[in-house]
């Protein structure tokens, strides 16, 4: 935790160590300025794994990382080499005990992205993406969709304040669990099922997580937020579509002072580009999930300014922007790095540092204004120097 954030006008701050506290963590004890009351917090360096992983993420998460670095969080980063690489070069995908060192070692995770030509199975990007978010649980996908400056958005008349809804998409289930076979392969009689896995379970805590995830959280201009739409295809899909209906209309009634709304997801896309204002918290499938954010990433310009947190409450979470490896672009220094540091602000603010992720935005803000960005969003820098800008935004040393 950074000190910025006990530094309040006409607050005194002192550093203390507490019999009971382990030697590596510092306590800190705040005394408030308004009534003396005293009350002590416990902070200690956060540690952050780093798995910037194949393509772009090789480029835009050491750009994250310097963001971090320049803000002066209280982090302490392991990088980890997993990837196409480390699979061609010794068929690892994720070392033993890969997944359980993370939730045990570390506070967050932070990637990239995974997916490399040279691989076309995908299998090294199947076991550690989809590995982290099925073995670790991360079971609710948050996708902010902001607009930050009118100037990135392809509608017109379109402002910021139009576009500030937040995506909740189910990450553990649906058809990317992987079930089901092809029967008859290669011949003209060939049968390929996919499955959409939906459990009691899985459906309840996601929209539960939606709701409490509109309670909790207000708008970029600091309005609150009062809206859970549930986005399906029950129409069609109507034995899972049945189960996501009658579980949101359980919960959508716990929650009577949330307006429940619903769509269905050709519609929502539709509306997505006729009237985004309309939107605030949505909550869907996983695969819906992933194709409706990469269309409200275009509403934001596109898929380089679009951050991601993979989220299990009160465990180890992952924060990844919502890009994938983009091999077309990938080592030529043109990707886009504000979806990624978008990312690792998110992270911070999960990890309890709000200050510092608003000062991150922030800088993100000035960099799109200012147009010292890549070319996608209308600038002329490169990853690396579009990061540097916002470093050095970040810590003070540009204007
Ligand atoms: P995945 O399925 O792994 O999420 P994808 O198929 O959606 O990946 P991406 O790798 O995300 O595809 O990228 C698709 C295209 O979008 C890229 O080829 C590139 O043109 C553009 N793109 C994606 N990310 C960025 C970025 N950070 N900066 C600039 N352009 C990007």
């Amino acid at each position: 935790m950074s000190t910025a954030e006990w530094e309040p006008v006409g607050c005194r701050q002192r550093k203390i160590r507490h019999a009971n506290v382990p030697p590596q963590i510092e306590a800190h004890r705040y005394v408030s300025p308004v009534d003396s009351d005293i009350f002590v917090r416990v902070s200690a360096k956060k540690r952050i794994a780093v798995i910037p992983g194949d393509g772009i993420g090789k480029e835009v998460i050491p750009q994250a990382v310097r963001v971090l670095e320049a803000v002066g969080a209280d982090l302490a980063f392991t990088h980890f080499d997993w990837g196409a690489d480390r699979y061609l070069a010794d068929k690892t995908t994720v070392p033993p005990d890969g997944f359980a060192m993370l939730g045990r070692d570390f506070d967050a995770i932070l990637v990239g992205a995974f997916g490399d030509p040279r691989v076309p199975s995908n299998i090294h990007a199947k076991e550690i993406l989809l590995g982290m978010r099925f073995k670790m649980d991360l079971y609710a996908n948050i996708r902010p969709v902001r607009l930050m400056d009118a100037s990135l958005c392809p509608l017109k008349g379109v402002e910021p304040k139009d576009v500030d809804f937040v995506v909740i998409r189910e990450n553990t289930e649906g058809v990317y669990t992987d079930a089901g076979g092809v029967f008859k392969q290669g011949t003209p009689d060939e049968i390929a099922v996919q499955e959409d896995i939906n459990t009691r379970k899985g459906v309840e805590r996601i929209i539960r997580y939606a709701f409490e995830y509109c309670e909790r959280h207000t708008k970029s201009d600091g309005s609150k937020r009062g809206r859970v739409l549930m986005c399906d295809k029950s129409n069609a899909m109507t034995h899972a579509g049945g189960l996501w209906q009658r579980v949101f209309k359980e919960v959508a009634g716990e929650n009577p002072q949330i307006k429940a709304e619903h769509m269905y997801v050709d519609a929502l896309c539709m509306q997505m580009v006729r009237d985004p204002r309309q939107f605030d918290v949505i909550v869907t499938n996983n695969m819906f999930g992933d194709i409706i954010t990469d269309l409200a990433a275009g509403l934001q310009g596109g898929l380089g300014m679009a951050a991601s947190g993979n989220i299990h409450p009160g465990k180890t979470s992952m924060f990844e922007p919502v890009h994938g490896s983009a091999p077309p672009i990938a080592g030529k220094n043109v990707a886009n790095p504000l979806g990624a540091i978008l990312t690792a602000a998110m992270m911070l603010a999960h990890l309890g540092m709000a200050s510092e992720a608003a000062r991150i935005e922030g800088a993100v803000l000035e960099a799109v204004r200012q147009k010292k960005v890549t070319q996608d969003v209308g600038g002329s820098l490169g990853t690396r120097e579009a990061g540097e800008w916002v470093a050095r935004n970040v810590s003070g040393r540009v204007s």
